[in-house]
């Protein structure tokens, strides 16, 4: 079976592929899959790869198809309009399986493990923005975390299954206007009244929060220590009190809508609380260790891709009689910076094969955030600088990267936070 025709079996039958022993535990690729796909892009067999098998490549080539075909033509026109159809696209994701890699099959999704989201990750790098990638993170990784793992049977058949399939845009509520990096200061509240939660105060940032049919939100539910007074709770956007304030107009990831929002007396049932009351902080904190490994994935491709099409631009524009890319401080620069995001590679490799085997890598996750941040800040400054004045259009990847990419080192924990995390670590964080 070719693999661009793997998401176009059924759910079911992709499931019961990439679960099958024989599909999993294969040795060099058998006589049905094409022979160029039996290498990764280093051109390295398959099946020498740290924590890739030829099942997350296959998976690779076939969101790559959709990547091709549905999202990227239409990227600049989304992010010259500061929206992206976040409905139709997950529709065609969910479609095709990649919003539930990493879900229980019960509920729709592929039932693999984290290292096939961190692959689709990867491939989702190739989308020629940020905007769109950091979205479907949101609905595939972010906003259904909590509820995949500790949701009662009722709530996943409500919100995860149309979730996976696309069905509904999901979105995560847990920064507000008065606390960020503190997520223990946040101040909205859900308080139990009879049956219901009624829910006061309001959210900051949220990723699709103008598009989102749902949000997984975060909120106190008593008065007790800030560690263990939240909770998580389904959260219907359509109910009365619940106010999309303003669309907020970013320098960067142009293409995803980003919402302020407030509430207003809004009246849930209990039966949304996902998991138990007052362990919201510490599902959090869970959801963190990925969503940090998850970013650091995401943006690898689209280095590396800065990188080739700065080789590229350099190697056909001249000055002073010469490629420019001939100037050693060039193409030693390139080599560089090649080096270093193969570095960030690894790095997130080693967590990821820790954490598929049941590892705390709290650690290794803050580095590898921490260093995809900074390093994608560098990579787009140093490659834009090579492209002189078409760097500073608008009409090339590398401006885009230079916008969007610094979100990294600000979003889901800035730079500081990470390194707080690995000084604790590391035993070196003085006691408050
Ligand atoms: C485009 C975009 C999308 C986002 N999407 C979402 C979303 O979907 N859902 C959601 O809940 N949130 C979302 N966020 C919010 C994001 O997670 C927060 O912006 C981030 O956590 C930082 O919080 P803050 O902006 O309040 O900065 P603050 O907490 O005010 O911090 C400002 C700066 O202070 C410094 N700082 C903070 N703490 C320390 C420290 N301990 N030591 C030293 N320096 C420190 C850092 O440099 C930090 O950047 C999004 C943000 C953006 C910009």
């Amino acid at each position: 079976m070719a693999l661009h025709c793997f998401t176009q079996l059924g759910r079911k039958a992709r499931c019961k592929l990439l679960l099958s022993p024989s599909w999993l535990f294969r040795g060099p690729l058998s006589a049905h899959s094409s022979s160029s796909s039996s290498n990764t892009a280093d051109g390295f067999p398959a099946g020498n790869h740290l924590i890739y098998t030829q099942e997350h490549f296959a998976l690779r080539s076939s969101l790559r198809q959709i990547i091709d075909k549905e999202i990227n033509p239409f990227v600049d026109k989304w992010e010259e309009e500061g929206h992206f159809p976040a409905h139709q696209v997950f529709k065609s994701l969910g479609k095709a399986g990649f919003l539930g890699v990493n879900r229980p099959t019960e509920y729709g999704g592929m039932g693999l493990d984290f290292s096939y989201s961190t692959a689709v990750a990867e491939e989702l790098g190739n989308i020629r923005c940020g905007g769109v990638p950091m979205a479907i993170g949101v609905q595939s990784e972010l906003a259904t975390f909590s509820l995949a793992r500790f949701g009662s049977d009722e709530l996943k058949r409500e919100f995860l299954v149309p979730a996976i399939a696309g069905d509904v845009v999901t979105c995560l509520g847990v920064s507000e206007s008065g606390a960020g990096s503190d997520v223990a200061s946040i101040k909205t509240k859900a308080v139990r009244k009879g049956d219901d939660y009624i829910i006061n105060g309001d959210k900051m940032w949220i990723t699709s929060g103008c598009q989102a049919d749902w949000m997984c939100l975060l909120a106190n539910t008593s008065e007790g220590p800030p560690h263990r007074n939240k909770s998580l709770l389904c959260l219907p956007m359509k109910l009365p009190g619940v106010h999309v304030a303003k669309k907020i107009d970013k320098m960067g990831m142009r293409s995803s809508d980003t919402a302020q929002i407030f509430f207003e007396d809004v009246r849930v049932p209990s039966k949304y609380l996902i998991g138990e009351e007052g362990m919201g902080f510490t599902y959090q904190m869970l959801q963190f260790q990925e969503e940090r490994m998850w970013g650091a994935a995401s943006v690898l491709e689209q280095l590396e891709n800065v990188v080739q099409e700065t080789i590229d631009y350099t190697r056909q524009r001249k000055a002073f009689n010469q490629p420019i890319l001939h100037n050693q401080t060039v193409h030693f620069c390139l080599a560089e910076l090649a080096t270093e995001i193969e570095l960030l590679r690894s790095l997130l490799y080693h967590a990821v094969a820790l954490y598929i085997r049941g590892h705390d890598v709290t650690k290794f996750a803050s580095m590898a955030k921490l260093k995809a941040g900074r390093l994608s800040r560098e990579v787009a400054d140093r490659c834009l600088q090579f492209w002189g004045g078409m760097g500073f259009t608008n009409e090339v990847l590398v401006s885009r990267s230079y916008r969007d990419t610094r979100l990294l080192s600000i979003g889901a924990g800035a730079d500081e936070v990470m390194l707080s995390i690995i000084c604790k670590y590391m035993g070196i964080l003085p006691k408050k």
